[in-house]
């Protein structure tokens, strides 16, 4: 029992059929990074930054910024570690950027998951979000960083958001600290809006990452954090299965590498559905990976796609639940 597990933290994920399979590691805390390399994770896919803005007064500075980003860099060395940009706002709220807001000074949002949260925030906030990308481009020199941003639903928000890139680039120029020139830019995908119109995010984009949690959330109107209305949030919903199975598609055939790193890819009940939508890269909790790789590797990547093409045509959630668990079977 122990050496088979050993084996599947070292082992290739391959499906049956010979299909290379990346699974990658959500976190949420520099320290989190041990896990991830026990597992024998790809590199880090979604590195959660909030944690550095909440239950505290003060902002973090730019050092401390740098130093929270280059440990985990710097560790995983040749690894990617995907960087996200700060997502507060909605179920993420931080006390020490609305008392430091420029702009929203003591307001109360009538409903902050339709807010002003993530990428949103920093656009308002252009020197909080340039300080941030300073660091993460900081930190970017100590191995491979990537950066992602999240709740991204129209093209200006993607232009805007480069020009942002450019400008901390710059300044760091003009300062003669180095940085990886060529690091790569995705973007989240958990807006209906986006998955549906995904046309900007293809062309200006490096790589896209689907959050299924909130595109869920958005897709159906169900808060995710309401205990009343838990029951009707539902990751099988066809709606939801179509969007999420659209965006890889398209991801697929643009030539784009898409991740999922919502909820959604760490269910082990989910990774034969999203295998057969095409997915190749999965960002989950690094407690989930082994689990996923072991199903990985006892599934068939053709006949997937022959089964969830039919599935994705269902309208009807019970028989969807049905045909899932036979693929699951
Ligand atoms: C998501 O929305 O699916 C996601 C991965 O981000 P978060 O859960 O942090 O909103
Ligand atoms: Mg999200």
């Amino acid at each position: 029992e122990r050496n088979k597990l050993k084996r599947l933290r070292t082992a290739r994920t391959q499906t049956l059929d010979g299909e290379d399979v990346q699974l990658y590691a959500n976190i949420e805390l520099p320290q989190d990074i041990d896990q991830v390399k026990e597992v024998g994770a790809a590199g880090v896919g979604l590195f959660r930054t909030e944690f550095l803005f909440m239950n505290r007064d003060d902002l973090p500075s730019e050092d401390e910024q740098f130093e929270a980003y280059r440990r985990v860099v710097k560790t995983l060395a040749d690894k990617p570690v995907t960087i996200r940009t700060l997502d507060v706002g909605a179920d993420k709220q931080s006390r020490a950027l609305r008392t430091f807001s420029q702009t929203s000074g003591g307001r109360t949002e009538p409903n902050p998951a339709l807010g002003r949260r993530a990428i949103r925030y920093c656009l308002a906030e252009p020197q909080i979000f340039l300080t941030h990308l300073r660091a993460i481009l900081r930190a970017s020199q100590y191995g491979k960083a990537y950066i992602l941003i999240p709740m991204l639903a129209h093209a200006h928000e993607i232009e805007q958001t480069l020009e942002m890139i450019a400008l901390a680039k710059q300044q760091l120029r003009d300062a003669r600290i180095k940085f990886d020139d060529t690091i790569k830019v995705g973007g989240m995908i958990e807006i209906p809006a986006a998955a549906m119109a995904l046309g900007p995010f293809l062309k200006r984009l490096d790589f896209l990452s689907i959050g299924t949690n909130d595109l869920i959330q958005y897709t159906l109107a169900i808060d995710r954090s309401d205990e009343a209305v838990a029951h009707l949030y539902d990751p099988l919903h066809p709606a939801v299965l179509r969007l999420v199975a659209q965006t890889i598609e398209r991801g697929n055939r643009a030539g784009l590498p898409v991740a999922v790193c919502g909820e959604m890819a760490g269910d082990v009940n989910m990774t034969r559905l999203l295998l057969g939508m095409g997915l190749r890269k999965f960002s989950l909790h690094p407690a989930q990976l082994l689990e996923v790789r072991q199903q990985v590797l006892k599934s068939d990547a053709a006949a997937l796609q022959v089964a969830v093409t039919r599935l994705l045509r269902l309208d009807d959630s019970a028989r969807i639940r049905e045909q899932l668990a036979k693929i699951n079977a």
